[in-house]
């Protein structure tokens, strides 16, 4: 597995506008989900890096786009949490048309790493997110998170449960459990990276 490729990850930029993105050139990849689901934590795991993406302590705060460059050509896009109930309906609503348009937009991007709560999937959040995606044709995998907060059994059921629904909201979509505190999964999901990524 060649994971060297993600540790070499380094933070260009936070972005608050689509127009203060890198050139639209190469191959990204964006990690969306809720607020508190995990994802900077997953992010982190992946580049093998303590504090790439800083491990929110007050959810929902960061707004910005965060560019995180891997090579020449590569970038994992950090988009900002979603569905976190103390923000402002304007603010919801200015995300969500920025999020939409990122998706439409981005030539580069190859697909969306949606990161949902083990204990939590499928939220409206989350599928009107997929939503997107199939209207866009944009491809998505997502990481069940926390696993380690169920047992093997539990986690197993969620992911069958999860595996099953997907076909009724979009053709290619993909799905696996991950562990940021144990690490499981992370094979899978570099894996999946590397295929969008073309390594
Ligand atoms: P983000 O808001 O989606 O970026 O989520 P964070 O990565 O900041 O994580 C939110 C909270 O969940 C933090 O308290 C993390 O320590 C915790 N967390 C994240 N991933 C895991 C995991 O794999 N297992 C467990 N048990 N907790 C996790």
């Amino acid at each position: 597995m060649s994971s060297s490729l993600y540790r070499q990850a380094t933070f260009v930029l936070g972005a608050v506008q689509l127009s203060q993105l890198p050139p639209d050139m190469g191959w990204e990849v964006a990690f969306a989900g809720r607020s508190n689901a995990g994802k900077s934590s997953a992010l982190n795991v992946i580049t093998d890096q303590k504090v790439l993406a800083r491990v929110s302590k007050s959810p929902g705060r960061t707004r910005e786009i965060n560019i995180f460059r891997l090579d020449e050509q590569r970038r994992l896009i950090d988009l900002p949490g979603y569905g976190y109930a103390k923000v402002p309906e304007e603010v919801r609503l200015r995300w969500q048309a920025f999020l939409e348009d990122y998706i439409q937009q981005r030539e580069c991007l190859r697909g969306l790493i949606i990161l949902m709560d083990i204990r939590h999937p499928l939220t409206d959040y989350d599928k009107q997110l997929l939503e997107w995606c199939v209207h866009f044709n944009m491809a998505a995998h997502i990481l069940l998170t926390k696993a380690d907060k169920l047992s093997r059994a539990g986690q197993l059921k969620t992911l069958r449960e999860v595996t099953q629904e997907l076909p009724k909201l979009g053709p290619s979509f993909s799905v696996q459990t991950f562990s940021s505190l144990n690490k499981s999964g992370l094979d899978a999901a570099r894996a999946k990276l590397n295929e969008w990524f073309e390594v």
